[in-house]
């Protein structure tokens, strides 16, 4: 009989200081792997005791990413995702609370026959099949840990995946530590003590690494590496340098550079082959080619947190680099756009209205829309980006100076984005979270659109997280005024892209396409509004379609 096929695992745990880039090393890792032919999964297991990210304050947690199946996660299974090139899973986001949860599930079901419910080894157990579930039918499957190692609301991820190696036999599994070498200005020298110090953690919780990965921002030497290889008892090839770079993208083949796959194929008793010649390269050597900024303006409320819109960012930088040119992202606060007006806006080689909640700040970017669609400069809405640009368009082309959305005016009898009637019905109090729109749904494209023109084809899939929707009873008056309703769900009922077929770009769309976007395959939409930013029409700005606008008065009663 054929043995079946042995997944080999990879945890990732960190130490010293967070935010050193454990999911940027784990993605890494995973992309030279996958690289090297193999299949491959990431899992994020973090220790908050939240269910999902759903609810988490993107100003402080960053993004908020949605996978294909609607599962709202860490900003981590972007980065994932974007480099492994993979449409991961639910199963790729797991935090505290949803073992907790299912741990006491059983409890309650009275799966633990009398026997007192504990962390070991219970908790422990349900984290083993978690990430045996996940990793099922991958060759390879890398799980990183959150926060660093020492962190009391982790350990029952520690002991877990110390355990794991008993369970799955000890060729198959590998412990990745990444480690952070600060340097001390005054003796102008880097340290390797706090490094040494987490390892020893790490082996306090009976973890031997396998691999430390060593984040520097200044220059070191090969003699920190060893003292690290040596306080550690692991082998110096185990020792990886990991310098700051400008681009995150450059790390997997810093670490190709360094031996790290061949090493971890040795290890892991996997049959090595070269790395393959991948698109990847190629966009590596666009953006290095970049020459040239482009100024594009991202019209938001949250500016706390740069991560806030990881991946709008960093689609709008593969979209660009794909041109040749690198893009300055200028980050507008629509709240201090309502108080300066659009003054803020001038320079902006195209404008960015991506998702949001809530009304603050809505007036700014409904400002910003109305300032790109009358000045012709390329807009690209995203989600709440496409709400904003259907309200500008009601009150300033249909003239409907109190058109809103519900989310903003719940009492509003001019709703042109509003909760569907039949999701209303679901939307009692308790139950909030599960009237959005989460995950991917269809969407079929017009074939005169511009969206069709950048997609090449006419049925797409892309992801969503709304509550909100355009109202259908207005269709007509936005589509004699000059929107084209340039995508639809496959039974026509929901509005999921909107265009200004008059204009250089406005393209809006329902979903979130960033989610979609990868480095070395940038999102089409995204990839158009780059397009449109470079295609410098300064002459004949001001368009026709104002014209259509008989402001003042309100033409269509509701
Ligand atoms: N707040 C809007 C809604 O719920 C848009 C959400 C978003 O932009 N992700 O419909």
């Amino acid at each position: 009989m054929l043995k079946k096929k042995q997944t080999k695992f990879i945890f990732v745990t960190g130490g010293v200081l967070s935010g050193i880039g454990k999911g940027i090393f784990a993605a890494s890792v995973g992309n030279i792997l996958k690289n090297r032919g193999f299949s491959v999964n990431i899992q994020k297991l973090d220790p908050y005791l939240n269910i999902d990210a759903g609810t988490l304050n993107p100003g402080e947690h960053g993004e908020v990413f949605v996978t294909d199946d609607g599962a709202e996660t860490d900003l981590d299974l972007g980065h994932y995702e974007r480099f492994i090139n993979t449409n991961l899973t639910r199963k790729s986001s797991i935090m505290s609370g949803q073992i907790f949860q299912a741990v006491f599930e059983d409890e309650r079901k009275g799966k633990y026959l009398g026997k007192t419910v504990q962390v070991i080894p219970h908790l422990t157990q349900k984290i083993q099949e978690i990430v045996l579930d996940a990793a099922k039918g991958f060759d390879i499957h890398i799980a990183e840990i959150g926060g660093t190692i020492g962190d009391l609301e982790a350990v029952h991820f520690i002991e877990a995946i110390r355990q794991f190696k008993r369970r799955v036999e000890s060729e198959n599994v590998m412990y990745a530590h990444l480690v952070y070498l600060p340097y001390l200005d005054a003796s102008k020298e880097i340290k390797t003590k706090p490094a040494q110090g987490s390892v020893r953690d790490l082996l306090g919780l009976g973890i031997h690494p396998d691999i430390i990965g060593a984040r520097h921002d200044k220059p070191i030497e090969k003699n920190h590496l060893r003292k690290i290889a040596l306080s550690a008892d692991v082998g110096q090839e185990a020792v990886v340098p990991l310098p700051y770079v400008k681009k995150v993208y450059d790390v997997p083949a810093n670490l190709e550079k360094v031996g790290l796959a061949d090493y971890i194929c040795k290890k892991l008793e996997l049959k090595s082959t070269k790395p393959k010649k991948n698109g990847w390269e190629k966009f590596m050597e666009n953006a290095a080619e970049a020459k040239g900024v482009i100024k594009v303006g991202l019209v938001a409320k949250y500016l706390a947190n740069e991560d806030t819109y990881k991946s709008v960012n960093e689609a709008l930088k593969s979209a660009f680099w794909a041109q040749k040119k690198n893009v300055k992202i200028v980050w507008i606060d629509s709240e201090e756009l309502e108080r300066k007006g659009v003054k803020l806006l001038k320079d902006l080689e195209g404008i960015v209205i991506p998702g949001g909640f809530g009304n603050r700040g809505t007036e700014g970017k409904i400002m910003a829309a109305e300032y790109a669609r009358e000045n012709n400069i390329p807009y690209l809405g995203l989600c709440l980006g496409m709400q904003i640009a259907v309200i500008e368009f009601a009150r300033n082309i249909l003239a409907w100076p109190s058109a809103t959305s519900g989310e903003f005016d719940p009492n509003s009898k001019k709703q042109v984005i509003h909760i569907m009637p039949e999701q209303r019905k679901n939307m009692d109090e308790a139950n909030y979270g599960a009237t959005m729109r989460l995950g991917a749904y269809p969407c079929v494209l017009d074939k005169v659109s511009k969206s069709y023109k950048l997609y090449g084809k006419d049925k797409i899939s892309e992801r969503h997280r709304h509550r909100y929707e355009f109202n259908n009873d207005h269709r007509e008056e936005f589509t004699n005024a000059g929107m084209l309703l340039a995508g639809l769900s496959p039974d026509h009922h929901l509005v999921e892209i909107i265009e200004i077929p008059a204009h250089k770009f406005f393209v809006a769309s329902q979903f979130h396409p960033e989610f979609k976007s990868r480095p070395d395959i940038p999102h089409p939409l995204f990839l158009g509004f780059a397009e449109a930013c470079l295609g410098k029409d300064t002459k004949n700005r001001k368009i026709d379609l104002l014209k259509i606008a008989a402001k003042g008065k309100e033409r269509v009663g509701v």
